[in-house]
């Protein structure tokens, strides 16, 4: 098992090598479930992201003279590696999360899926030819790739949020700088191991451990990188707007979300409460897509109410296959929600359900907070506006189809949505309606399978789209090619 091998500090990747960060300094990674400290990371600063960046610029002609169908292989060549390192990857993820085994496999599998989407993408690296106005004059539109790409992951799927955005980068032909999650570095260097293994050239692929003001900020500032994609907080997510505008760089923003899930009167209530519990408390809350807003008609208010705060109060939190949910990834957003949910209850909030940290002998030393449900709060109010990352949901009421839609777009954020129902005029007019990048009927609010582009409005993000092959907008450029020819020298 690799777990067996991680090193007492995790190092960088740069060229194909493992460097400690330059000044020698590092940072303690703990448990989310015990709290004790797993092994420390390299604490890199600008000196060290910028080396990354010139040896990424070095090696990214030679790996965009391969070809896609060339770049496609290596790619499988890592899709499969992972695969067979697939036990080694969800218990790298569960340790560093603190998810479950099963819930890591899972998160693996789609990372999987991932990569093997975009080595595919290789084979159908479409350009486009069209028509021209002019006669002899042939028109045509190609994809090149932008350089180097410098990638920002968040901690809460880190393979998967590796995946996302390694995959793509690369298939486009652009050499990547990928800044790690300080919260889940040993994941990805393990992911650097096996692009090794795989035989991607050195130099392609570098990752960078460290804090986000001391490593992803001078990524995101540094003249030598051509295109930015952040996965993230809105506020983190608007800094690196502005460091983008300022350099007039291209760059794609996956945001947060406050996610509304609609319970209309005619919903199955059973499945509208299994998909609420799924959306609301999978992965302790912490995924852009949870959902956050749970907006009920008023006839069947308490019925729903009371069948989800009963099943929600059998959840068992633990690391373990057998348990629901795990812990938040660390103490401090552990607090923050703690501080949100105190400052609504002392506004009159009822909180029907947690509230608090778990403080059992079983989870004390861990960063757990119980499944919180909260009523009664306006939906203004901070707790309804403010994402908290977290398994906390607020539950609303509404007259009828017509204020539950208002409600669910009455929000800064428009990443997911959902809506139970069983009449097909109210699911249309919802897909239809709803502003958020993704809508479910009769489901959770999730997140998209990898063919399928995901991505938000408003504070979710800047209109991009990764991954499906939407993504290959974002890491590459588009080259008009016209040629004139001459059938009098023919
Ligand atoms: P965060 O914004 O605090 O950190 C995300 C990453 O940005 C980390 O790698 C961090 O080190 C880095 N960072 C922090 N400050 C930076 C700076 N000034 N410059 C450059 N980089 C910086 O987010 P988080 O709390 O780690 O993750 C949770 C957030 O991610 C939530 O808002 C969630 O909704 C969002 N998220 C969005 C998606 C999506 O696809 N829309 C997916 C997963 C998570």
């Amino acid at each position: 098992m690799f777990t067996d091998l991680i090193p007492a500090i995790i190092p960088n990747w740069i060229n194909g090598e493992q460097s400690d960060a330059q000044s020698g300094r590092v940072f303690d990674k703990l448990s989310p479930h015990s709290g004790g400290k797993l092994f420390g990371a390299s604490r890199s600063s600008a000196v060290d992201v910028e080396q990354a960046i010139q040896v990424a610029r070095d090696a990214q002609p030679g790996w965009a003279g391969l070809g896609p169908v060339q770049r496609g292989e290596v790619l499988h060549t890592i899709a499969h590696l992972m695969r067979s390192y697939q036990d080694d990857i969800a218990g790298m993820v569960a340790l560093e999360t603190g998810m479950s085994f099963s819930a890591a496999t899972g998160e693996t599998a789609a990372a999987i899926a991932q990569g093997e989407f975009m080595a595919g993408e290789g084979r159908r690296f479409y350009g486009r030819t069209t028509t021209s106005a002019i006669p002899d004059k042939y028109a045509s539109i190609i994809r090149q790739p932008m350089g180097v790409a410098g990638l920002i992951i968040a901690a809460n799927t880190p393979i998967a949020n590796i995946a996302w955005k390694v995959f793509p980068a690369l298939i486009c032909g652009n050499a990547v700088v990928l800044k790690a999650a300080e919260d889940t570095p040993a994941t990805a260097w393990l992911f650097g191991l096996i692009a090794e293994e795989a035989g991607l050239p050195d130099g392609v692929l570098n990752i960078i451990q460290g804090l986000g003001e001391e490593a992803g900020a001078p990524l995101a500032a540094s003249s030598g990188v051509d295109v930015i994609s952040f996965t993230g907080s809105t506020a983190v997510g608007r800094r690196i707007a502005k460091t983008a505008g300022e350099r007039l760089v291209k760059v794609s923003l996956e945001l947060g979300g406050k996610n509304p899930l609609l319970v209309c009167d005619d919903a199955d209530l059973d499945k509208a409460v299994n998909w609420t519990l799924l959306a609301a408390f999978s992965n302790a809350g912490q995924r852009c897509a949870a959902a956050s807003r749970i907006i009920v008609f008023d006839a069947v208010y308490d019925q729903f109410r009371n069948s989800l705060v009963e099943r929600a109060r059998s959840l068992k939190l633990g690391p373990d296959d057998s348990d629901d949910l795990g812990p938040v990834i660390n103490e401090k957003q552990l607090n923050n929600m703690l501080a949100v949910v105190e400052r609504a209850r002392q506004a009159g909030a009822s909180i029907s359900l947690g509230g608090h940290r778990l403080d059992d002998e079983a989870h004390a030393k861990g960063f757990y907070m119980a499944p919180t449900i909260i009523e009664n709060v306006d939906p203004h109010d901070e707790i309804s506006v403010t994402e908290l990352f977290g398994p906390i949901t607020c539950l609303y009421r509404a007259r009828d189809f017509a204020q539950a839609l208002h409600m669910a777009n009455d929000s800064p954020y428009g990443l997911t949505a959902a809506i139970h129902t069983r009449s097909i005029h109210r699911a249309t007019e919802f897909t239809r309606k709803i502003q958020a990048g993704v809508a479910v009927v009769n489901g959770g609010t999730h997140g998209s399978e990898p063919h399928m582009p995901f991505g938000g409005l408003k504070q979710s993000g800047n209109g991009s789209r990764e991954p499906g092959p939407e993504a290959l907008d974002v890491y590459s450029e588009l080259k008009d090619i016209y040629i004139n020819i001459d059938p009098g020298l023919v």
